[in-house]
């Protein structure tokens, strides 16, 4: 039998990008076996903090990330039959016991600075189900439990260390370390992949695990564990809601390119042989282990995030690169949009054959699809909008500027409508004036796309056509003595 994984999240929140890697180093190791299986399972038993919408966003950003599942997505609420089982045959057979310890009888009975935890005050008096009692692990008091992770290596508990926590409450809930360990053995998980502030959980969950081997009668092997690295920031602070951009989708919003994002997740804690970091996706499903994860924490670095995204964008052909671009400039018209993103013109005024056009201008310029409207944006719109700081520079307190169009809106009359022959007339008519180039193209590249940075200039005066710069360069000097 292949390995058998499963990512399990809890719907509490947008997409962390620690649970995508969390996803991948999972479908890595069932898709790197010929035979893997890769479950999806939505941790969905604590009623206070999941949330349906959040299902949705875990399944969407799975999907764009490409990783499919072979079993799932399933609830955990859906077997709560079977956790409720559980509980019976672990009390049964002597490993719970009922508590109805309130919190504040257990804080006044430790007074200020005890260790924290569960003091064992039920353990001994042979409770019955009351209508505020608990159930309880009895966490044994000497020895050790060593987790063999697979990428730590041997972390030792020493058991004492360990409160009889709780695995349901009064209401009859079961709580996710027990629940969770129910589940993997129902899907006979091999592995358990998960992020390193679980490593804690792990000996709580093996003991359970062990336990059910007696008190059910089923004797299932422990998992092997494998827990990921922490991911950290500029600061080497672990990744934070508030401070850090965490949100999976953001990065799908922005325009990353799924595959360079999946690359980049895959470096967090782990490295394909050789130099290179980019490599296809096949590589790195060929030659992933769990063995070869670091456990030293990953810095989740959105620079290099970014610098990647542009050399997958830049790796793709044309066609491609039109076609991804497709749900930022046409809004709508595709399976997926990025949320609260327009592009600055009306559907009206997009012109797609123009777009084909105007794209290989662009592609190599661009890291994120996101940045592609904001750049073309004049080539569409029937009433430009100018960056003002840049027109107020070039054009609006700049009197060479204004001088510059007004010749250069009699020049280009009847100058050949292609770039070569634009380039030159308008370094004639800026040398003329004692401007160099880059300063003669200033103004009109201001006036015909609003701002000082785009595309190149005279590729962009052609595909615009003469009619439209022209009437560009006289609406900027209009502007400019208005
Ligand atoms: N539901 C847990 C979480 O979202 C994952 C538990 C696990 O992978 O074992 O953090």
């Amino acid at each position: 039998m292949g390995p058998r994984v499963r990512f399990a999240p809890s719907p509490t929140g947008y997409f962390h990008v620690g649970s995508a890697r969390s996803a991948l180093f999972n479908w890595f190791v069932a898709r790197h076996a010929p035979d893997g299986t890769f479950i999806l399972r939505i941790e969905d038993t604590d009623e206070s903090r999941d949330r349906e919408e959040w299902v949705q966003g875990i399944v969407d950003a799975m999907a764009w990330l490409g990783l499919d599942v072979d079993q799932g997505p399933s609830r955990q609420s859906d077997n709560a039959p079977a956790h409720a089982l559980a509980l019976e045959q672990l009390r049964d057979a002597g490993y719970l016991y009922y508590c109805d310890c309130s919190a504040e009888a257990l804080a006044i009975r430790k007074g200020a600075n005890k260790t924290p935890g569960y003091d064992g005050f039920c353990r001994h008096r042979g409770l019955d189900q009351g209508p505020s009692t608990a159930l309880r692990f009895m966490t044994p008091h000497e020895g050790r439990t060593i987790v063999h992770d697979l990428i730590r290596g041997d972390v030792e508990f020493a058991n004492d260390t360990f409160e009889d926590f709780v695995v349901a409450r009064s209401s009859g809930a079961v709580l996710y370390a027990l629940a969770n360990v129910v589940d993997d053995r129902d899907d006979a998980i091999t592995h358990v992949i998960r992020g390193e502030e679980h490593l804690s959980n792990a000996p709580k969950q093996m003991m359970l695990w062990e336990a059910l081997n007696v008190a059910s009668g089923t004797v299932l092997a422990l998992p092997a564990y494998a827990h990921l690295p922490l991911l950290v920031n500029e600061q080497r602070k672990k990744l934070s809601k508030r401070r850090d951009p965490v949100a999976t989708e953001s990065y799908r919003d922005e325009g990353y390119l799924a595959s360079a994002f999946v690359n980049y997740l895959a470096l967090l804690g782990w490295s394909p042989r050789g130099d290179e970091e980019i490599v296809p996706l096949t590589t790195m499903i060929e030659q992933f282990r769990l063995e070869d994860v670091s456990h030293s924490p990953a810095f989740f670095d959105t620079k290099k995030l970014h610098h990647m995204s542009g050399e997958y964008i830049r790796a793709l052909s044309l066609e491609e690169f039109i076609d991804a671009c497709g749900p930022w400039v046409r809004p709508g018209d595709g399976a997926w949009s990025p949320t609260d993103r327009v592009p600055p013109w009306s559907s009206d005024e997009f012109d797609a054959d123009l777009f084909a056009r105007v794209a290989p201008l662009v592609h190599e310029r661009v890291a994120t699809l996101g940045e592609v409207p904001a750049m073309v944006g004049f080539f569409f719109v029937t009433t430009l909008s100018y960056n003002e700081t840049d027109f107020d520079k070039s054009i609006g307190n700049d009197p060479l500027g204004q001088a510059l169009l007004a010749v250069a809106l009699e020049r280009l009359t009847d100058t050949p409508w292609e770039a070569p022959a634009l380039h030159d007339a308008i370094l004639e008519l800026g040398l003329a004036m004692g401007l160099n180039l880059r300063k003669a193209q200033a103004p009109i590249r201001c006036a015909v796309t609003g701002s000082l940075v785009g595309p190149p200039l005279f590729e962009s005066l052609v595909l615009l056509g003469r009619e439209r710069s022209l009437a560009r360069l006289h609406d900027a000097l209009e502007r400019a003595s208005a």
